[in-house]
């Protein structure tokens, strides 16, 4: 399985963070192994001093295709959750000066920890999805799906014209605003339209 992860989806984030408005999707991979395994604590990598979480919608892609309609997109995704995208900022603000490729700043070992999916027909408002996270019991972020500057549809028809999607595929959708740092001891919780999806700590 692949991780893709879309950046600058939210307009409030894409200002927090001064970059530019995109005018179409932009997005980066994550390896299989920055999937974090269930009861383990996410280990604070020894190589960065400023880690940041962002917390996102996660798609479960349920089907293979290539150059996706959007039209025909949703067929595509059935499950959703919330995940964090760590990413280590300091790297990345280096990556991005000198124009190199974000990989030791977003790929890194247990960067992508994810919750339990759950059917998006099953949910309360599938047309806009509240989420967020919990950090040491206080919100530290919440958002809506209605606030998404590309669409899943959009997302899944872009990424597919040069990726191709298959069964098992994860797709993390962007932040909204409100990321921050993490430190050794916290607690993060996950939440899914107001139901706990997933939890874990940082050692
Ligand atoms: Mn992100």
């Amino acid at each position: 399985m692949k991780i893709i992860c879309i950046g600058r989806n939210y307009l409030a984030h894409v200002k927090e963070l001064d970059n530019d408005l995109p005018t179409k999707p932009m997005f980066f991979m994550k390896p299989e192994t920055a999937l974090l395994p269930v009861g383990e604590a996410f280990p604070y990598p020894n190589f960065s001093q400023k880690v940041h979480y962002e917390t996102e919608l996660v798609l479960h892609i349920c089907k293979s295709g290539k150059a996706i309609e959007e039209k025909t997109a949703s067929e595509y995704y059935d499950a959703i959750t919330v995940g964090i995208d760590f990413t280590a900022r300091d790297l990345q603000s280096e990556c991005k000066a000198k124009g190199h490729p974000w990989e030791i700043a977003k790929a890194f070992d247990c960067s992508a920890p994810i919750g339990s999916f759950k059917k998006i027909s099953a949910l309360k408002h599938p047309e806009d999805i509240a989420f967020g996270m919990k950090l040491n019991g206080e919100w530290a972020q919440q958002g809506h799906s209605r606030d998404m500057i590309f669409s899943f549809d959009k997302i899944v028809s872009y990424v597919s014209r040069f990726v191709t999607l298959n069964e098992g595929d994860i797709i993390f959708t962007g932040t909204p605003q409100g990321v921050g740092e993490v430190h050794a001891g916290d607690k993060l919780e996950l939440f899914l339209e107001g139901e706990s999806v997933f939890w874990f700590g940082v050692k």
